[in-house]
Parts: structure tokens; C-alpha cells; sequence
């Protein structure tokens, strides 16, 4: 399923000259995205470098042939559900076209390109459901410890991938406006207000794309669950934390959370991705064994991601003076105490249909080291220790004029690195 293959090979090197040795997209990842030339419809696209390569004009080009065809074809439209359709076989066909047609040495073809810093950028693919699972264990414990001390995790989380169901339309790409929401707010003493959310947060994820869908009634089995998905992004699900703790209670998360989320621009797929699996961490002793549906061997030894998770700000103070963003964290997903493959097994184990260009969030990644905690939450312990900015600013919550902005990349010795894009927001009054 992740085999590695001459599209990994770390001296490929690409005629687009700026892919070679770029941080996010050289040609060994060539992630999917669906994208808008200036003055001209949407359409589909490879990331190479600071280029986008057109899939509409690749697939009228007569350059490819058979599934990978296929592939271009479904990819050609203003989103990419078509393709993601389509599952792994065709979309890896593409990636193998696309490497070899960008490939150093092969004959030069910049009509089919277009330069990134000219188009928009668009979400991937129309979302028709969007899921928020909790398989962040240091986050679900530090969050829990603000509320019972004694017994953060409450009893089902080591047996359930936790989640509920979010709110699609307000989905939105990468480099938007995040506008401060109202709700309704309880001062520690008298009735609750309404007014604009005082504790604005974010929260670092992981945007899991589904590829193939299951009929509903028909649950996808653990060993099948990885060929469902059709890759990653970065998922900045942002949180209004003073609406949360009023609301919350009984039925979960609701309006502050539905009001905005951003997800960075590119589909990072499996085939890149590749490289970059690792184990499972081992179940702490005394740890439930989950029960089968959730369990596969294969899955244990490679179904993790070793992936970089940063987190930076800009205050508009900070842009003004010239200062560059400033890291709030730096952690990494192997802290997902279930993996992809789980979540999406156990989200259709009572047969939910899931359908191509749904979107799953991973729930806040947190690293056990504060250096790694994915929320202004847990770095504030709950909104009580301020934190210091370089430029003396200090931050609990976001501002108005914040701007949060999220990398997600991937290292490892023998391979290039690739990353993920940005997934940046700026918060508005
Ligand atoms: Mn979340």
C-alpha cells in the first residue's frame, strides 16, 4: 500500500528549476489542489515548486495515457472530488506520469504551468460532511486536567476514537479572514451574554481527505480503511473557548466551532507520504486492547505519520516592526493515540457512508513537552499564564489582527523532505 518508488528517489530533480530543494514541493511530493488562474474557471492542479501544474491542460495535452488519463481527466474540474473518487490505483498512476513528465531531463513543458503566485487558491474539493475526532491523548489530558485534575481522560477514551460531526460550509483555504464570532458567554457571576468571544483559539490538526466512499449500511474494515484516504492537509480548527465551556454540555461541541475552520490549500497524498510512515507508539501498559474492528497488525507497524507540527504567530504589532512570525510550537503527529486507518474504520463501523472529499480532523495534536502543545489552551494553562512575545507583547487568547499560521513537514534520513503548505488565518473584530 506505501511502497516506495522511483517518484521517492531523493536525487530526482525537476526543469522546474524552483522545485529543486524547495522547503514545501519538490517534485517528490507533488500534492493535489484545486486552484484558479487569473481570469480563467477553476481547475485542478500538482504543486511543483512556486508553480501549479494544470491538470486540465495536462489531460488535453495527449501527454498521458491509461489510469493516469483517467486520473487527469477527474481533475481537470474546479474540485477535485472526481478524482479523490477515483481511489489510490489511478491516483498513483498520475503521480508516476507526473514525476516522470517533470523529471530533469525530460523535455521542458511551461505551457502547462502556471505560476502560484498568480492564482487563488480553493478549497480541494466540495466537503459534503466534515468530522472532528479527539485522537490527540496530550491534548485530550491536558485539557481534561483544567477540568478534573485527578482524571483528565475520561473512561471511553482508550477504547473510542471520540468525535462529532462539524460544519462543512464554513470550511474555508488558507489565508482568509477569521472573524471573531459572537455567542453566548457565562461570567463566572450572573447570567450569561452574549457577545464576541474573548477566549479565540486554535488548535493544531491534521485534515485527513477521504478518497473512495463506502455504501451506507456497508462499514469499511480496518485493513481496507487506508485505501479510503486520499491524503493530508494542515487543519487549523479554530476554537471559540468561552462558548465551548458553556455550551458543551450535553450534546458537544456546536457554535463554538462552526464558525470558521481553515485547511491549508494542498491534498498531501499517500504516495508522498510514503516515506514518512512510522509505527504506532506502543499502547502504554495497562492500556485497553482496542477491540478488533480497530485493530490491525499492518496498521500498528505503518499506519502513524511522522510529521513536524508548527505553530506560529504574527501580531499586527510584530508585521509593523518587520518581525518575523514567532513559533508558539513545534510538535509531531506521532502523538495520535489512533491513527488514521482507526479513525476512519470506526467512524463507518455503525455504516455512516463516507463520501469522496469528506473531510476528517485528527482533533488537536499535542507533544507530552509543552514546546509541543497544539493550543493557546494548554500554552496558557487555560487562559492563567500568559505568553511572552519577543517584541514584549503577551497573548492568552488571539487578538484581532492575530494572524496564526501552520506548517506541517516531513524528514527523514535517505529521503527529501517535503511539506505540507501553509494553513494561515488572520483573526478580525
Ligand atoms: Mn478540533
Amino acid at each position: 500500500m506505501f511502497q516506495i518508488d522511483e517518484t521517492h528517489a531523493p536525487s530526482l530533480r525537476s526543469w522546474v528549476a524552483s522545485a529543486n530543494g524547495h522547503a514545501d514541493f519538490p517534485i517528490q511530493n507533488l500534492p493535489l489542489g484545486s486552484f484558479t488562474p487569473l481570469g480563467r474557471p477553476p481547475r485542478g492542479g500538482i504543486a511543483i515548486g512556486d508553480q501549479i501544474l494544470d491538470l486540465a491542460a495536462l489531460a488535453a495535452s495527449g501527454l498521458l495515457q491509461g489510469e493516469a488519463q483517467v486520473a487527469a481527466e477527474a481533475g481537470a474540474g474546479g474540485t477535485l472530488n472526481p478524482l479523490l473518487a477515483l481511489g489510490a490505483a489511478p491516483r498513483r498512476a498520475l503521480r508516476r506520469a507526473v514525476s516522470a513528465l517533470l523529471a530533469e531531463g525530460a523535455p521542458a513543458r511551461p505551457e502547462l504551468l502556471h505560476k502560484a503566485a498568480d492564482c487563488t487558491m480553493n478549497l480541494p474539493a466540495q466537503v459534503g460532511d466534515y468530522t472532528d475526532f479527539y485522537a490527540g491523548i496530550h491534548h485530550a489530558t491536558n485539557v481534561g486536567k483544567l477540568f478534573r485534575p485527578d482524571n483528565p481522560l475520561l473512561p471511553n477514551y482508550k477504547y473510542v476514537p471520540i468525535g462529532y460531526h462539524g460544519r462543512a460550509s464554513s470550511l474555508r483555504p488558507s489565508g482568509g479572514e477569521v472573524k471573531r464570532p459572537l455567542g453566548q458567554r457565562k461570567p463566572p457571576e450572573g447570567a450569561p451574554v452574549l457577545a464576541a468571544s474573548q477566549r479565540l483559539d486554535y488548535e493544531m490538526e491534521l485534515g485527513i481527505w477521504v478518497g473512495a466512499g463506502n455504501a451506507l449500511g456497508a462499514p469499511v474494515a480496518i485493513d481496507q480503511a487506508a485505501s479510503h484516504i486520499a491524503g493530508y492537509s494542515v487543519f487549523n480548527d479554530w476554537s471559540a473557548r468561552d462558548l465551548q465551556a458553556w455550551e458543551y454540555q450535553p450534546l458537544g461541541p456546536f457554535l463554538a466551532k462552526s464558525f470558521h475552520s481553515t485547511v491549508s490549500a494542498w491534498i498531501v497524498t499517500p504516495e508522498a507520504l510514503a516515506p514518512f510512515r512510522a509505527a504506532q507508539a506502543p499502547r502504554p501498559d495497562g492500556d485497553p486492547q482496542p477491540l478488533p474492528y480497530l485493530w490491525s497488525e499492518a496498521d500498528q507497524q505503518n499506519g502513524a505519520l511522522a510529521l513536524d507540527l508548527e505553530v506560529l504567530i504574527s501580531t499586527t504589532k510584530m508585521r509593523e516592526a518587520g518581525l518575523a512570525p514567532h513559533r508558539l510550537s513545534l510538535g509531531s503527529a506521532l502523538n495520535m493515540y489512533w491513527t488514521p486507518a482507526q479513525l476512519l474504520a470506526h467512524h463507518t463501523i455503525n455504516g455512516c457512508n463516507l463520501a469522496p472529499g469528506d473531510l476528517l480532523g485528527t482533533g488537536t495534536i499535542s507533544s507530552p513537552e509543552r514546546e509541543g502543545f497544539g493550543s493557546l489552551l494548554e500554552l496558557t494553562d487555560g487562559g492563567k499564564s500568559p505568553i511572552s512575545l519577543p517584541n514584549g507583547e503577551t497573548r492568552t487568547f488571539l487578538e484581532d489582527g492575530d494572524e496564526v499560521l501552520m506548517r506541517v513537514r516531513a524528514h527523514r534520513d535517505g529521503f527529501a523532505p517535503i511539506g505540507f503548505g501553509e494553513c494561515r488565518g488572520t483573526i478580525m473584530g
